[in-house]
């Protein structure tokens, strides 16, 4: 009786060991979540091992839907893991100058591995990170500027990362390891784990955030910023765009350098009393006002202004004229008064009425010149 019961233990065992390699068999190695699907294997082996991926564009549909798809783990210590590794950093290493960091979906596979700089070790070496987890990390964030290979020319002027972080993830040898990792490489990292979840930046990044287009020609210099022309087809393009509101922060150094460039450009100006960003290339919601109607006629700022209300009052406004159209003057059709919404740089909001529409005191009609400016109208568009 008792070896029957044993007998038949037996049997039942092996039944289940038979049952659990045939289940093993049915997934391993075609099908599970952690192998190659046959179209990822041929990205992979399309080249030798030596020759890095094209990079995919945030910018081409086809390229931005991979991007935008979350990653799946990989088997480690697999062979196609290991030429995929290879590969990434052929990529990595095939760029111009320092690149932070790469990861398999910017290559067109989505699988959760990333190579980043480590900026925190001597000689900043490039680090591969396989299946990695951010488990924790700290309640204090920097505020850095980021870019990304995959959306060339497109980075905000700051994005929000954590300190310190901490990540667990396995080697190529199939070592598994938990680290915490800070600032700048904990930047790098997060960056990078935000690709495996479908995140590319050039969709995430604020627009209220200068571009990196923007912030370059911005930060080029110290000095008056040239005065775009409508004689020019190029300049005349910028004029007739519409602008976009910006951030009103008195620390964003570009905001404040492009402010301080056009208080150049228009003091540079004859006669000027008036400039808006798109003026200078720049299509942002900011305007300088000579404000004629206050004592000492200052040159203001205002961030993101619109008219919110006007006067019934029509005038003829003889003498209008722009820094963008040079020697010529025209009568325009204004409103004789303005209730405008504006920031200033520290962030709080005004409302205001601007009156003056003729004499020594027209700050009413500057207010609608500039304001036109942010929406691509210019003056000779409301001459008689
Ligand atoms: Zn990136
Ligand atoms: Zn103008």
């Amino acid at each position: 009786m008792k070896l029957f019961v044993y007998i038949l233990l037996f049997i039942t065992t092996w039944v289940t060991v038979i049952q659990g390699c045939k289940k093993q068999n049915e997934l391993f190695p075609g099908e599970d979540s952690l192998s190659y699907t046959s179209a990822e294997a041929i990205k992979i082996y399309y080249s030798d091992s030596t020759q890095p991926f094209p990079i995919l564009s945030a910018f081409v549909a086809t390229d931005a839907e991979i991007l935008k798809k979350h990653s799946h783990n990989v088997r480690i210590s697999s062979d196609t893991t290991k030429y995929l590794i290879n590969r990434m950093f052929r990529t990595i290493s095939s760029f111009e100058g320092n690149i932070n960091g790469i990861t398999a979906p910017e290559i067109g596979i989505n699988r959760n591995i990333i190579i980043i700089r480590r900026k925190d070790k001597t000689g900043s070496p490039l680090e591969v990170f396989i299946n990695p987890k951010i488990t924790q990390h700290s309640n204090a964030s920097s505020e850095v500027q980021d870019s990304c290979i995959t959306s060339p020319g497109v980075f905000p002027s700051y994005i929000t990362r954590y300190n310190l972080v901490s990540v667990d993830y396995y080697s190529i040898d199939g070592s598994h390891h938990s680290e915490l990792i800070e600032m700048e490489t904990a930047a790098i990292l997060q960056h990078e784990m935000a690709h495996l979840n479908g995140g590319v930046l050039a969709f995430t990044v604020d627009p209220l955030a200068f571009t990196g287009t923007e912030i370059d020609t911005i930060m080029a210099d110290t000095l008056a910023m040239r005065i775009y022309l409508t004689t020019s087809y190029s300049d005349s393009l910028v004029l007739r765009k519409t602008s976009v509101n910006v951030r009103p922060d008195s620390t964003n150094a570009v905001l404040i350098r492009i402010i301080n460039r056009m208080r150049l450009s228009l003091a540079a100006s004859s006669g000027g009393v008036g400039i808006a960003a798109p003026q200078v290339g720049i299509n942002r919601n900011i305007i300088l006002v000579k404000r004629l109607d206050k004592i000492g006629k200052p040159v203001e700022v205002y961030l993101n202004p619109r008219i919110v209300n006007t006067t019934y009052k029509i005038i003829n406004f003889a003498g209008d004229g722009c820094l963008s159209i040079p020697g010529v003057t025209k009568t325009t059709v204004r409103f004789a008064a303005v209730g405008v919404e504006y920031d200033l740089l520290d962030g709080t909001h005004h409302s205001e009425i601007i009156e003056g529409y003729s004499g020594t005191n027209f700050t009413a009609i500057i207010f609608q010149h500039e304001i036109d400016h942010l929406n691509g109208i210019l003056f000779i568009d409301r001459a008689l």
